[in-house]
């Protein structure tokens, strides 16, 4: 496409080697931005994709909002919104989408990595984390917790006497709960918990800012759901419990520590008699 004339071809051709230096999309959206600036003033940028979950402001919002669709040979890319101090001109708007044409392969790019990125962690059964992503993300928020002085804690959950449900009504069945039972134990944990299907019927929750008393509270919290909820197949009503095993992570210790610990109490609660929780420096457990 020719620049319109007020639009340098050498600062259209910056402009789209610099989106190829990166995959992410905020990156993106900020090379954008930097670029955009000396032809159009603006405050900030708003990058939107529902489809996608994603909503990202760059820089400032602004009392003017001009909206922009990102359509790529009829794929649809989301919506970008530049915030300015003044109604955009049409002129202006036009050299937004000079450039905005520029930035569609590399957001396009930068989504399709994204999305792959997202897969490679998920378990395709359930759609949590996946334990390939358990360790990189305990890892993290153990670093944290050293850094910043805040407890995290670790719930590792195992299903009671999984086995004999698939015995006894088949795999599809088995599958089908291990479903419900993740959906169930994500609406009774907080945004900032992390839930991951760590093996085939074994789950670990991630708590960060959260001390060995508020762990073993929202375990009590899972197992009591766990314990009434009930999965609902073609003729089939089935009940399912759990065992659990706590832990908090202490100064000096790692991430490996961490799940020798609850797993360590996980194996309790299951030789205490299962449907209850264990907690690495507790002997109270329940119920
Ligand atoms: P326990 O109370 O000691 O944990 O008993 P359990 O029967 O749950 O333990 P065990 O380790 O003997 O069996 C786990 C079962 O979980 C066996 C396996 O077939 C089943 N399982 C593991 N992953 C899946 C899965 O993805 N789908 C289904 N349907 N079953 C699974
Ligand atoms: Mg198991
Ligand atoms: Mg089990």
């Amino acid at each position: 496409m020719a620049a319109p004339s007020n639009i340098d071809s050498d600062k259209l051709l910056q402009l789209a080697s610099a989106l190829q230096t990166s995959l992410d999309v905020e990156t993106l959206i900020e090379i954008f931005s930097r670029h955009l600036a000396p032809m159009v003033h603006h405050q900030g940028l708003q990058y939107a994709n529902e489809q996608m979950g994603i909503d990202l402001t760059i820089g400032e919002t602004g009392p003017h909002r001009s909206s922009f669709r990102l359509d790529l040979e009829e794929e649809a890319l989301g919506e970008l919104g530049v915030f300015s101090a003044e109604t955009l001109s049409a002129s202006r708007k036009k050299i937004v989408e000079t450039l905005v044409a520029s930035l569609l392969y590399s957001l396009r790019n930068a989504l399709m990595y994204r999305e792959a990125i997202s897969a490679s962690a998920r378990d395709p059964l359930t759609g949590i984390n996946n334990r390939s992503s358990f360790r990189k993300v305990l890892d993290r928020e153990v670093e944290l917790s050293h850094r910043h002085g805040a407890p995290l804690s670790l719930i590792m959950l195992d299903v009671d006497r999984f086995k004999s449900i698939n015995d006894k009504h088949g795999h599809v069945v088995g599958d089908l709960a291990l479903k419900s039972i993740a959906k169930c134990m994500l609406s009774c944990i907080r945004d900032s918990d992390i839930l991951f299907r760590y093996g085939g019927e074994e789950f670990c929750i991630a708590l960060s800012n959260t001390s060995l008393a508020g762990a073993r509270k929202l375990a009590e919290r899972v197992r009591r759901a766990l314990e009434i909820l009930v999965v609902r197949t073609s003729g089939v009503r089935l009940h399912v419990t759990a065992s659990f095993g706590v832990a908090t992570l202490e100064e000096k210790e790692d991430a490996g520590n961490l799940v020798e610990k609850a797993d360590h109490s996980l194996y309790r609660a299951k030789a205490l008699g299962r449907n209850r929780i264990a907690s690495h420096d507790d002997t109270r457990e329940q119920p």
